[in-house]
């Protein structure tokens, strides 16, 4: 019979932490990584954490309070992305008329001193584009 442990399922993203927590506790059991301080307090009471859980070593040690601090500062970094996926993706859908606009005013830059499409200058100009013509007509 299966344990309820082995039964669970993880998404790719919680194996990798997983695999990082234990690469970890191996590591300190074995004396060849000591926990840090929280990077944030100093505090000795701490828990890994990693911005790529794919390089266990590249360990971040956070108090439970900071490492809930920067666990919930990531969500929102990554809300942050995700809203600007969707933003790019729905200039994508727009007629071509109003895509051909919006490609003319990115083109002139924020500052009119021009923008290289591909460039962040130019996402940063056609995102500023989209969303003034959102404001004047909403979608
Ligand atoms: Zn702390």
């Amino acid at each position: 019979m299966r344990s309820r442990e082995a039964a669970r399922t993880f998404s790719d993203e919680q194996a990798a932490i997983r695999r990082a927590r234990a690469y970890v506790a191996m590591y300190v059991r074995r004396g060849k990584l000591r926990p840090g301080r929280c990077e944030l307090c100093g505090d000795r009471h701490v828990c890994p954490d990693w911005d790529d859980p794919g390089k266990p070593l590249a360990v971040r040690w956070f108090c439970p309070a900071h490492r809930r601090e920067h666990l919930a500062d990531t969500a929102a970094a990554r809300q942050g992305l995700e809203a600007l996926r969707r933003e790019f993706a729905a200039i994508g859908e727009l007629p071509t008329a109003v895509l051909a606009g919006l490609h003319e005013a990115a083109l002139r830059g924020l500052d009119g001193t021009g923008a290289e499409p591909g460039t962040l200058r130019y996402r940063l100009a056609l995102q500023f584009a989209y969303r003034a013509l959102q404001a004047r007509q909403p979608l």
